[in-house]
């Protein structure tokens, strides 16, 4: 990399994978570029001790993105060794259910926002050779009921990493794929808040057929907010693909992830018959 400040942008620093990263890059002696949305969240950042300076950014508002970039490129000479698509939320609930607003709320967060983000640092990555984290999920390999936004959501992420490595490749920039299982954030408590939230405008009678299989999926989030794996791991599997001297296009990490990717190589009805069975009760 020619950047020898090595700048690191990472979106969503507030709580979770986004704050963990931001610290170990920190650490690692990285010139740190945190994005939060609320000024408390940027004064608790900075008051760790850890030289990170924090920018105000909002994924789904391209004019907050624009400022972002100009004070980054303003403090950097306008290199950037790399950028972490990080933010990302959590929309639950069976599709038939979900109120429209909530799924193009899901797409504009986790899928417009990492392409507003980009297009705006491209131009400092390029003049780098910089590196482009995108922050998916199992959920972007294997779908999954009452969390089928969500996986929507990081499928494309999939393919949009999928298309940039390949249209960045001449220019020696590296977009790579971090593909974590459950780990324990407040998204599986915010995303649990979301499945009440999205759920006030639907149909009650509707939202009832799908009682036992909103009590799995609530049931399957309560177990990852306190058995999944520490935000450390995946903070440290950010770090190894961004320095990396031949890093690989996806890093798939965490408790179990395996079982679903052998799932998603069964024959399809098979698979769906051992989700069915997984998630099938009385209602
Ligand atoms: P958190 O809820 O702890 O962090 C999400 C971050 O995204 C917060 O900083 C949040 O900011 C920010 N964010 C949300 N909406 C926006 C927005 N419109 N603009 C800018 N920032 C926003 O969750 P995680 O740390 O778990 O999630 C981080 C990423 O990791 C996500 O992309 C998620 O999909 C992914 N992931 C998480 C897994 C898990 O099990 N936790 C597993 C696999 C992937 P604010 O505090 O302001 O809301």
């Amino acid at each position: 990399m020619e950047n020898e400040e090595r700048a690191v942008v990472i979106t969503g620093a507030s709580t979770g994978i986004g704050e963990a990263t931001a610290y170990l890059f920190a650490r690692q002696g990285f010139r740190v570029f945190a994005t939060v949305r609320r000024d408390q969240d940027a004064d608790r950042l900075r008051a760790s001790g850890l030289p990170i300076e924090t920018l105000l950014l909002d994924v789904t508002d391209t004019s907050s993105v624009s400022r972002a970039a100009l004070k980054v490129r303003a403090a950097t000479g306008g290199k950037l060794f790399g950028l972490v698509n990080n933010a990302g939320i959590a929309v639950a609930g069976p599709l038939e259910c979900l109120p429209i607003a909530e799924l193009e709320k899901q797409l504009d967060i986790n899928v417009v926002g990492p392409v507003r983000v980009t297009q705006e640092f491209l131009p400092m990555l390029r003049a780098a050779r910089g590196r482009i984290v995108m922050m998916s999920s199992i959920a972007g390999r294997s779908a999954l009921p009452v969390v089928g936004a969500y996986s929507a959501s990081k499928f494309a992420l999939e393919a949009i990493a999928d298309t940039w490595r390949v249209e960045l490749y001449r220019w020696g920039i590296q977009v790579i794929l971090v593909e974590p299982g459950a780990t324990r954030t407040p998204i599986w408590d915010k995303s649990a808040t979301l499945t009440t939230g999205s759920m006030e405008g639907a149909d009650p009678e509707r939202v009832e057929l799908y009682r036992s299989l909103i009590e799995v999926g609530s049931s399957f989030a309560r177990k990852a907010s306190v058995e999944g794996m520490p935000v450390e791991e995946v903070a440290r599997t950010v770090l190894k693909a961004l320095t990396a001297p031949r890093p690989r296009a996806r890093y798939l990490l965490g408790r179990r992830v395996w079982q679903r990717v052998v799932l998603e190589k069964l024959p399809v009805r098979l698979r769906d018959w051992i989700l069915f069975r997984g998630s099938a009760g009385k209602g």
